[in-house]
């Protein structure tokens, strides 16, 4: 029977040449629903993997613009609607120059399973274009955004789909792209989350990935006896996500002795905490993509230029850059120095056989799809704010931000405890993720 999971990722390979990322994530998941599959032989009937792996709808677009040099510049614009079973599609766009179809179809797929785990009702769906935000001035980014919705409108809706930020896209950029659909369909409608708090968006919201994140991982510390407070952590990265999972490690007693960049990482043997963590904030509104500041900022804290932080011995790693940072020679090293615990914070940032490395080497890995989801679940808490026509208090958003994370804890540890792996959060997040859509897939029909 796991035969059918084998031909499914074969299937995906050979339909999806060139596309790794996507092949990646649509192994790892696969891999670990072959249990479900020997239990349910009604999901290989009804064709259940090869619909799931095949995205209900695809659109790539031109984006044409004119730069501040009067130059006309033309991008690719991407939105993958991935499986609207549980609710209409939800997920970020990226604007980033390595973004290609690979890339949007694995972030369009694991925001299937991140969506499900929420318990709200929402699809799956991804969106972005090879768009470099770095060192653009707000004049192009503005006249960027514009011209992509100009074409992206006409598929999106707050009961079709419901874009969000991703990396390179922020509270600016969601600005912009809303303008320019307001102004085209006439309507003040919450088809965007992520939005400016005077306009519909939602107190909490930027925090919200990070956070969430955190409450995660304390959850997975404290399933095994243990706590965040004196714990010191890895951190990558140093925009949103970054900053968020900084600041709420912080608060709950952990030490956060690195943050890292495209241009190397930041050591702060001190700890990130105060002042420190307003200051990533300046870093990425700087626009440059840089960390090293930090260093001339605080002295006692180190830069590393051109590496990674994972050779840092701590007690907990959270990667939050991107994806497939963690390849095997990191794990590697993240297993020489001794670690019991890493939460996956960006997407997809170990590949799979970094994971099953460090599985094997008894690191308890929490899967991103259901640590990070706390960005999309306050998303979905910003759609059902504009959609009742109200504004919900910061402290409403932070209680049920919480009770979703650990509720997101509790189903990945259920679900692959009652499908024999044990405590498992990677599989039993597959798993959780996986049976509500097959649910609604099945009670939906061919
Ligand atoms: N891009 C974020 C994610 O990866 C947020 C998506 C959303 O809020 O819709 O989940």
């Amino acid at each position: 029977m796991s035969n059918y999971v084998d031909r499914c990722i074969q299937l995906c390979k050979d339909k999806n040449p060139g596309e790794p990322e996507f092949q990646q994530t649509v192994e790892e998941v696969l891999t670990s629903l072959k249990p479900v599959m020997e239990q349910h032989p009604e999901y290989e009937k009804a064709g259940i993997l090869e619909r799931l792996i095949e995205p209900e709808r695809g659109i790539s677009f031109r984006v044409a613009w004119v730069d501040d040099a009067g130059k006309v510049q033309v991008n690719r614009g991407y939105r993958y609607q991935f499986n609207g079973a549980i609710g209409p599609y939800k997920g970020g766009i990226r604007f980033a120059p390595n973004v290609y179809s690979g890339i949007i179809k694995f972030l369009g797929f694991e925001q299937i399973f991140k969506n499900s785990l929420t318990g709200l009702p929402i699809g799956g769906g991804k969106g972005g274009a090879d768009f470099d935000p770095t060192g653009k001035s707000d004049g192009e980014v503005m006249r960027f955004c514009q011209a992509f919705v100009t074409e992206l409108y006409r598929h999106i809706g707050p009961y079709t789909d419901v874009p969000a930020g991703d990396l390179g896209v922020g509270a600016r950029e969601i600005g912009y792209m809303y303008g320019q659909y307001r102004k085209i369909v006439n309507r003040f409608e919450g088809v965007f989350t992520g939005k400016g708090l005077m306009w519909g968006g939602l107190y909490g919201r930027t925090e919200a990935t990070g956070y969430g994140i955190v409450y995660y991982a304390n959850a997975m510390l404290e399933a095994n006896g243990e706590s965040m407070k004196g714990k010191t952590v890895v951190v990558s990265g140093f925009g949103n996500v970054s900053w968020g999972t900084v600041a709420k490690a912080t608060e709950l007693g952990g030490k956060v002795i690195t943050i890292s960049g495209p241009d190397g990482y930041i050591l702060d043997e001190a700890g990130i905490s105060g002042e420190k963590i307003d200051f990533m904030l300046e870093l990425r509104n700087s626009g440059k993509n840089i960390c090293a500041p930090y260093a001339d900022k605080f002295p006692g804290s180190k830069f590393f230029k051109g590496e990674k932080p994972w050779a840092v011995k701590a007690d907990l790693y959270i990667p939050c850059a991107t994806q497939n940072e963690i390849l095997i020679d990191e794990a590697k090293k993240i297993v020489a120095n001794g670690t019991k615990f890493l939460c996956e914070g960006s997407n997809m940032p170990c590949s799979n056989e970094a994971i099953a490395y460090m599985m094997d080497n008894g690191v308890i890995v929490g899967p991103s799809k259901a640590a990070n989801a706390g960005g999309v679940a306050c998303s979905t808490i910003e759609m059902s704010q504009n959609a009742g026509h109200t504004v919900f208090s910061p402290e409403q958003v932070h209680a049920q931000l919480k009770t979703i994370m650990l509720g997101i804890h509790d189903a990945c540890e259920k679900a692959s405890k009652d499908y024999g792996f044990g405590y498992n959060l990677v599989a039993g997040a597959n798993i959780a993720g996986f049976l509500k859509v097959a649910k609604a897939m099945m009670d939906q029909g061919i």
